[in-house]
């Protein structure tokens, strides 16, 4: 079976499984090659629905819950995007992919920063051969403490589990926007959906239970050196 068919019946079942709903980020999920975002080794299950080791032990989400996170975000074309947590690169292709379709001139684009500079450096790969490093801008940085740019964003998410949502997220997040991110321990969180209204009210609301990785650096789990 070739790569786009393994990519349709994979979007067909997320549809099917109500994950997927909205046109533009169905059109974004047929659109990028996920099997140029997994080692090499990985390539025959890019297209099963659970998460794959990248490098420096971490993974690349699997695909439903990059869907809930891109439907939960709301992302309309030309908002600008934080990532905090680029690993394959391939969600923030995504969320490129939505608020600048690759047909259409460009609109908005994604900043995803990164605690690895080898991971930085595969993400930026990734993200070339596949076009989408003229709309995604990789930086090496602690995201749990902050982000080296005063620039706000429209949508923010988090792709690691965080032990609460650091607070300088909230400031950098336009009015009205929206911030999605695993809140809880090492072993199980909570999606949390932000939202900021026109007047700069927040709300929580918690989405359900997920599993990610452990968010790193000086406001993460831990530290870490690996
Ligand atoms: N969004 C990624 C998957 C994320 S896995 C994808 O599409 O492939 C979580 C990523 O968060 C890992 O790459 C990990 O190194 C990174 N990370 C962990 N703590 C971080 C921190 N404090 N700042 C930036 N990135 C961090």
């Amino acid at each position: 079976m070739n790569t786009y068919k393994k990519r349709q019946l994979l979007v067909d079942y997320l549809i099917r499984e109500g994950v997927l709903k909205s046109k533009d980020v169905i059109r974004a999920f047929l659109k990028v090659p996920r099997e140029e975002f997994v080692l090499p080794e990985y390539r025959n299950s890019a297209y099963e629905d659970y998460p794959l080791p990248i490098l420096k032990g971490q993974t690349i989400s699997a695909p439903h819950m990059c869907a809930m996170m891109c439907e939960l975000l709301a992302i309309k074309r030309g908002c600008n995007i934080l990532e905090i947590g680029t690993g394959s690169g391939y969600h923030a292709a995504l969320c490129a992919e939505i608020t600048s379709p690759s047909d259409s001139p460009t609109l908005g684009y994604v900043v995803s920063v990164e605690y690895f500079p080898e991971l930085a450096e595969f993400a930026k790969n990734n993200l070339a051969k596949t076009g989408y490093d003229d709309r995604v801008y990789v930086l090496v940085c602690d995201g749990s403490s902050g982000v080296p740019t005063s620039k706000k964003f429209d949508r923010i998410l988090v792709t690691a589990a965080a032990p609460s949502i650091p607070s300088y997220l909230l400031k950098l997040l336009n009015s009205p926007g929206r911030l999605v991110i695993p809140v809880g321990s090492t072993f199980y969180q909570v999606l949390t959906l932000v939202e900021k209204d026109e007047k700069g009210d927040v709300r929580e609301i918690k989405m359900g239970g997920c599993i990610f990785v452990p968010l790193l650096g000086k406001y993460g789990h831990r530290e870490d050196t690996v």
